[in-house]
């Protein structure tokens, strides 16, 4: 018999079981795939999300993979280009993009060194109910039979196409169609000018990203509108080309003189928008489980921690505080939609590929104005308040400036 239950083991899962287990719980944490293993995600990771890892003790372990530093952010649009970095978010003034191969790992270690007990190649098939209450997991390990496991609370942290989500039933809400399909790989070879450096290019419906990571690789991906999906898909090499050529013709010619492609390409066009109730009778959700964005912004791993974090709290409370269930699993509902709510919106307009007029004059500031490009970057990074950036009144008075300065 366990206390907590935790089905999936990479960015929601394995800290979450990290964290109870420092508090003394009996936590499993089941997987089916055995780390290290690569997943379907690009991976850059916010300063605000590194600064929670740093306080988790595992920064260090991360800089000691030899991942690059990002300090700096270059988003071209068409010939405009701005260019800043975020405010340092705690401890950490910087991002890095690890392989998740790499950062996977290192969570399940720490989860295992904290007292968790780790089960990987273990499928969990089901859930088991007494009533309407979640009581355990029907399972099996790779070649092994059926088990089942027993606790009084059953964790999903088994991603966006969560089975403990399906099963309970959580009911989704403030969902949005998928909006982009993307695809990336790896690039070896490229000029140094690109490293510590996370530079994307926009033009018309069309977004690459290129960012650096382990092994001296660049990760390079290629977005387009979610209808954009077929003709995607009946050519992924060709599309991701020509999406290319046309939004960064600079790199497309720097690709075919001196690039390597390192590996396959990865993508989906299946991401879609949703926010899921988190919390029923004896289950809970962390991570994309319960809250899935679209990866434009590149706010899941941080999110992911975020969660683990805030339902490790929830959990001890109850486990050990004898705090009423509702009342904490409420709390980290109400604390996850109130911290995810504004870039949510942000993340859905940017993915839509939409720029109005006064998208477009607030990026004319941003190209002229350093400072505030800063603070932009600092709400995508979660050093800046994405409500204060937003708020009619900053929007008002930055664009007034603009104005001000076009007519002088
Ligand atoms: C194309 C793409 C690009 C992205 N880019 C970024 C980015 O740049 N930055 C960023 O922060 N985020 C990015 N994300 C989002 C990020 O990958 C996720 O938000 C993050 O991985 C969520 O972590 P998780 O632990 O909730 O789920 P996952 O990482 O999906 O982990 C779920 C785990 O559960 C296991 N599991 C599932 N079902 C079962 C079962 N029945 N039994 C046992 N185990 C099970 C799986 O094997 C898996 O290991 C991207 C996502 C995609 C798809």
């Amino acid at each position: 018999m366990y206390d907590v239950i935790v089905v999936g083991a990479r960015c929601a899962g394995a800290p979450l079981a990290m964290l109870l287990a420092n508090r003394g719980h009996r936590v499993v944490v089941l997987d089916r795939v055995r780390f290290p293993r690569d997943t379907l995600s690009t991976h850059y990771v916010q300063p605000s999300a590194l600064a929670r890892l740093d306080r988790w003790g595992l920064l260090d372990r991360l800089v000691a993979t030899g991942c690059p530093p990002i300090s700096e952010a270059v988003w071209r649009f068409g010939e405009l280009v701005v260019r800043g970095f975020a405010p340092p978010a705690g401890t950490v003034s910087v991002a890095y993009a690890p392989r998740r191969y790499v950062l996977d790992a290192l969570l399940v270690d720490a989860a295992r060194e904290a007292g968790a007990e780790v089960r990987e190649g273990f499928t969990v098939r089901g859930l088991v109910f007494d009533g309407d209450r979640v009581t355990g997991v029907r399972g099996r390990s790779h070649g092994g039979s059926d088990e089942v496991l027993r606790a009084p609370v059953v964790v999903g942290a088994d991603g966006r196409g969560s089975l403990v989500a399906r099963a309970v039933n959580a009911a989704a809400y403030n969902e949005r169609p998928p909006l982009t399909v993307v695809y990336y790989t790896y690039w070896r070879g490229l000029d140094p000018a690109h490293r510590g450096r996370n530079e994307v290019y926009i033009k018309d419906d069309k977004q690459i990203g290129v960012i650096p990571t382990h092994g001296d690789t660049f990760l390079i991906q290629a977005a387009r509108p979610h209808s954009a999906l077929a003709e995607y898909r009946s050519d992924i090499e060709g599309r991701y080309h020509a999406a290319i050529a046309e939004a960064a013709p600079e790199l497309a010619d720097e690709l075919a003189r001196r690039g390597t492609r390192t590996e396959r390409f990865l993508g989906t066009g299946a991401l879609g928008n949703y926010y899921r109730t988190p919390y029923g009778p004896g289950w809970a959700l962390a991570g994309d489980a319960g809250y899935h964005k679209d990866p434009l912004t590149g706010q899941g791993i941080g999110d992911a921690w975020r969660d683990a974090e805030s339902l490790a709290h929830a959990l001890h409370d109850v486990l050990d505080g004898g705090q009423d269930w509702n009342t904490a699993l409420g709390a980290y509902e109400k604390a996850r939609n109130a911290e995810s709510e504004t870039i949510y919106e942000f993340t859905c307009e940017a993915a839509s590929f939409r720029f109005d007029a006064m998208t477009n004059a607030l990026l004319r500031v941003l190209a002229a104005d350093r400072a505030q490009a800063d603070r932009f970057f600092g709400v995508i990074a979660g050093s800046v308040s994405a409500e204060e950036f937003f708020s009619p009144e900053n929007l008002l008075s930055l664009l007034q400036d603009q104005v001000a300065l076009e007519e002088l």
